[in-house]
């Protein structure tokens, strides 16, 4: 997601065009609050816990796993969470690298998520501010879900010491985002009833910086769908009249798709690929496959673009005298999340402020920016930015299935800073920071946020009241969450077996070894920070 530079945002204030909705709620102005009592020992347990945050940071950066691959990922983070005291269900809604670990007893039950899955092809040194993929071809963590469960799980950790100690009632739940990248979990989990009994989700994401947001979401809901056609073979070159191609179908279907685009609301987002378009050019392609990505802002828009989209396919398939069907791979609910919860939230970002960069940071950082030719060279953020406000006019953007679970428990979504802003997302520029200092102090910070978070929903009944009224008095009245899934759609965990095999083993000889090297720029030997590519000219 790209964001306002502070300046620009400034700017946009003064010129009279107010960027952010109006809110009196919002006091930043006055000296920062300080965290006191429990939440400031949670802090000092989050900071004794940097290495165990650095270890899972680097680990997972190191499996560089793929939507529904993550069992490397899997199997690490539950080994910790089960050596304390986590209770692991393992395989949940069907999906074989899902889990699910709770700990503790009684209310509140607040349940920590974040995304673990690569991106294809963005394998890349970290350290290194500059093009060097570690396998080439292979995926990598181009979009930094490597780092938010070493949040999670790091908060959680400094929670649960704090609670055993005080006898404080209440319930710790983890789960991943498995497939993000998909959007192909979180409806299913939702579904299946995960969320059913839980009285707030804290969901973090990496970012460039620290904040939270309430109400709708920047961005946009979705739905992900393959259609296969049907025809016949035939020889291409004996007697291609004997052949109905299902190629001409997909073909025929996406050039209707990009006429229509012209007629379809500026904010939607639509883009394909074709997973399968025959085998080779001699022999009528009897089989093909497109999937797709329809986004748009409100569920309502994604329902009607999906049946445009159904209708362009059912006339490809009548084009060409092939059948079609079609199957849900993915979908995401447009965002809304919990206003009272985001602004205690902000609160807490205001008092743990964010991390202290080194002079290599900040080296790091702009010889990145530079690299990259960003309109800026801004370094690191050093000052938090306003809580995002709903923004007057909707802004279109990715999705995210965090969506599904904003619309069955209160939730928000964290952003913590171990990124760099000049990045491309789903992109090696956005794994270039993922395993460095940069990522984990990143880290630390968000997890010292959450934690605090945490206890003022565990001291505080009143939060969690207020929470569940805004759910139920503010966002749900006025729009009826209908799951875009039904009941009898699978799961598509069968998605990237083919490329983490293929790079499964060549990955493997890069997997992070804690226990031979502190860390994982050690084990890679990169001189961090390393601004200038030695090969280059
Ligand atoms: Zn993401």
């Amino acid at each position: 997601m790209k964001r306002l530079p502070a300046l620009a945002a400034l700017l946009l204030l003064f010129a009279g065009l107010p960027a952010f909705a109006q809110d009196e709620a919002i006091d930043v102005d006055g000296p920062p609050p300080q965290l006191s009592g429990l939440q400031a020992e949670a802090a000092l347990a989050v900071s004794d816990k940097q290495k165990l945050t650095q270890e899972i940071v680097d680990s997972l950066f190191s499996f560089s796993e793929l939507g529904f691959q993550e069992f490397e990922t899997q199997r690490y983070l539950t080994e910790i969470l089960e050596d304390n005291g986590f209770t692991i269900e393992r395989g949940v809604s069907g999906i074989p690298s899902a889990w699910w670990a709770t700990w503790g007893s009684g209310k509140p039950v607040i349940a920590l998520g974040s995304d673990v899955d690569g991106i294809p092809k963005s394998s890349q040194m970290p350290g290194v501010a500059y093009r060097q993929p570690m396998v080439d071809g292979a995926p990598g963590h181009g979009e930094g879900h490597n780092s938010g469960q070493a949040v999670n799980i790091t908060a959680a950790l400094a929670v649960k010491e704090i609670m055993e100690r005080e006898n404080l009632p209440g319930t710790i739940v983890l789960w991943p985002g498995i497939a993000e990248e998909l959007v192909a979990t979180k409806a299913w989990f939702a579904r299946d009833g995960r969320y059913d009994g839980v009285d707030a989700v804290l969901f973090t994401h990496v970012d460039d910086e620290m904040n939270v947001s309430y109400g709708q979401a920047t961005g946009t809901g979705l739905v992900s769908v393959e259609y296969t056609f049907d025809g016949v073979a035939a020889h291409g070159a004996g007697d291609p009249w004997k052949g109905k191609s299902a190629l001409d179908a997909v073909e025929l279907m996406n050039i209707a798709w990009n006429y229509r685009r012209e007629h379809l609301h500026p904010l939607q987002r639509s883009h394909y690929v074709i997973v399968d378009g025959g085998d080779q050019p001699n022999v009528v392609p009897s089989k093909a496959t497109v999937w797709y990505f329809i986004r748009e802002m409100t569920a309502d828009n994604i329902r009607e673009n999906f049946a445009k989209l159904q209708r362009t396919a059912e006339g490809a398939a009548m084009m060409t005298d092939t059948t079609v069907s079609r199957r849900i791979v993915g979908a995401a609910y447009p965002r809304h999340f919990n206003k009272p919860i985001a602004l205690k939230m902000y609160d807490n970002m205001r008092a743990v402020g964010m991390p202290e960069w080194s002079e290599d940071d900040q080296a790091f950082a702009r010889a990145f920016q530079e690299f990259m030719e960003a309109d800026e060279i801004t370094g690191l953020r050093t000052e938090l930015e306003p809580i995002a406000a709903p923004l007057e006019e909707p802004k279109s953007g990715g999705s995210d299935d965090i969506g599904d679970v904003s619309w069955n428990v209160p939730t928000v979504t964290m952003r913590f800073p171990s990124n760099i802003e000049g990045r491309t997302g789903h992109h090696w520029s956005s794994a270039i920071a993922m395993a460095t200092p940069v990522a984990h102090k990143g880290a630390t910070a968000g997890a010292k946020v959450l934690a605090a978070t945490m206890l003022d929903l565990i001291q505080d009944q009143s939060l969690v009241d207020d929470a569940w009224k805004y759910f139920r008095e503010e966002q749900t009245p006025n729009e009826t969450y209908v799951p875009f899934i039904s009941d009898s759609d699978e799961p598509a965990t069968e998605k990237n077996i083919g490329i983490m095999s293929e790079y499964k083993d060549r990955l493997k000889e890069y997997y992070y070894d804690p226990s031979k090297y502190d860390t994982y720029l050690e084990q890679l030997g990169i001189d961090y920070p390393q601004l200038k590519d030695p090969d280059a000219e």
